[in-house]
């Protein structure tokens, strides 16, 4: 079955551990390491000589010549996340070693770090929002060059060969992608460790290429807030001239309303308050709506095509269906931590339909990062150092963010 940041069933990650385990992992740690390096691989180099990026073999859980690189880490789901220097392989012929530039802050990065799916692993290092450039690449590596921008989003790796994956589709692949975090690597025993840290090693196939830009910081949400909105937006035919509704103006909130104004529809923003109102007219937004407000909500009734729903938390979605036409359908990307009720009424009153939609696959990013450049896109950011992770986390669960944290990892130190 198919997975995503962190809705993994247990069952299906342990078959799907048991069969990575026998398929491909000592061929894939026999491949052949780094061919080429570019100057910033021969900082590491004396990095590593200086011990700021150590050979790490002494740490529990590492193959040989392995080697860390500084992080931040949750090590339980309550206290603070603190410094880690975090275990990364070695690279491969066909991986890509990335120096991180900055990494944005998703809510689902809170959701994990504090267990709130119940699936975490600590010590984790979190972060899947990635844009850095690329300090060395393998023997096979033919997608990107040295000294190239480059992005990582919420997937490292999946099986490559199911019918989800030829498709182009690695987030819904059949025996489960590989998450950037909170996840093991396909050989089945080596943890992932996401953003929040100074490089990183990814497979090429699960890397993005990133046309040079000045502002690289609002760039980055693009790689999992961009691609999360973009995606249902296209596969349910959002165009020219269409209703949409968006529910939430956070991070993918945000996103979802400047690509789909980018697409021609006319947005329609279902916001917990009135404090947004005057930021969601700037991002092109028509009717700003103040959910709890009966009756704002009952003007809206049986308006919109397609409504995309970001919120984090538990919250209201029968009065949200109500504002679909006939046939029209609600899509949910939030991933509170508790079940939302649905009741029957509002769907069978108007053939309404409620679907789910999980990430994006690579190619469907690229073409999301092409959009982005053509139609000038970039994210609202709060740029932070490192230091400030725990209290950017305080204020996300106020939703007082406008509208992605960014860490500028220039400060991991
Ligand atoms: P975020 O920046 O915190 O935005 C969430 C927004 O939801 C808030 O800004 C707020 O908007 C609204 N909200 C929060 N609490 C609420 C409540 N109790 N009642 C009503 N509205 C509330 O989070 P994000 O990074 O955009 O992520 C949103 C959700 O999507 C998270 O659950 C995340 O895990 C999930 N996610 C899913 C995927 C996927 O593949 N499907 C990918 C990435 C993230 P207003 O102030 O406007 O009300
Ligand atoms: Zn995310
Ligand atoms: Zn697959």
């Amino acid at each position: 079955m198919g997975r995503h940041p962190g809705f993994t069933l247990h069952v299906a990650r342990s078959a799907w551990t048991r069969l990575a385990a026998s398929r491909d992992g000592v061929a894939i740690q026999g491949e052949s390491g780094v061919a080429h390096q570019a100057p910033q691989a021969r900082d590491t180099q004396r990095f590593h000589a200086s011990g700021i990026d150590s050979q790490a073999d002494h740490h529990p859980c590492t193959e040989k010549r392995m080697t860390t690189t500084r992080a931040y880490a949750a090590f339980d789901n309550t206290s603070p996340l603190r410094p880690f220097d975090a275990p990364r392989r070695e690279a491969r012929a066909s991986d890509v070693t990335i120096d991180v530039l900055y990494c944005g802050i998703c809510h689902s990065d809170l959701h994990q770090a504090r267990n709130e799916w119940r699936n975490s692993k600590y010590p984790m290092v979190p972060g899947h929002e990635i844009v850095g450039r690329v300090v060395a690449v393998g023997d096979k590596v033919t997608k990107v060059k040295l000294g190239q921008l480059a992005g990582v989003g919420c997937m490292v790796d999946s099986c490559r060969e199911c019918a989800a994956c030829k498709r182009g589709l690695e987030q819904y692949c059949e025996k489960g992608n590989t998450q950037t975090y909170n996840d093991v690597d396909r050989d089945g025993k080596t943890p992932t460790y996401g953003g929040y840290s100074k490089r990183i090693v990814v497979e090429e196939r699960f890397v993005l290429t990133i046309a040079e830009q000045t502002k690289l910081e609002a760039v980055a949400p693009l790689l999992c807030a961009g691609i999360t909105t973009y995606s249902p937006l296209r596969h349910w035919k959002v165009g020219k001239g269409s209703r949409v509704g968006v529910v939430g103006l956070g991070g993918l909130g945000h996103m979802a309303v400047k690509i789909a104004v980018a697409m021609g529809a006319e947005v329609t923003l279902f916001s917990s308050s009135e404090r947004k109102r005057e930021d969601a007219k700037r991002l092109g937004v028509h009717d700003y709506v103040v959910s709890s407000d009966r009756a704002q909500m009952r003007k809206q009734r049986s308006r919109l095509d397609f409504v995309i729903d970001t919120v984090s938390a538990e919250h209201d979605i029968a009065s949200v269906l109500a504002t679909l036409r006939l046939d029209g359908t609600m899509v949910l990307v939030g991933a509170p931590e508790n079940p939302l009720a649905l009741p029957a009424f509002p769907l069978l009153m108007a053939r309404r339909s409620i679907a789910g939609s999980g990430i994006g696959g690579i190619p469907e990013t690229q073409e999301m990062l092409d959009f982005c450049v053509e139609h000038q896109l970039t994210a609202d950011v709060e740029v932070v150092p490192i230091q400030q992770v725990n209290e950017a986390y305080e204020r996300l669960l106020k939703a007082d963010v406008r509208y992605r944290f960014v860490i500028d990892n220039a400060t991991l130190v």
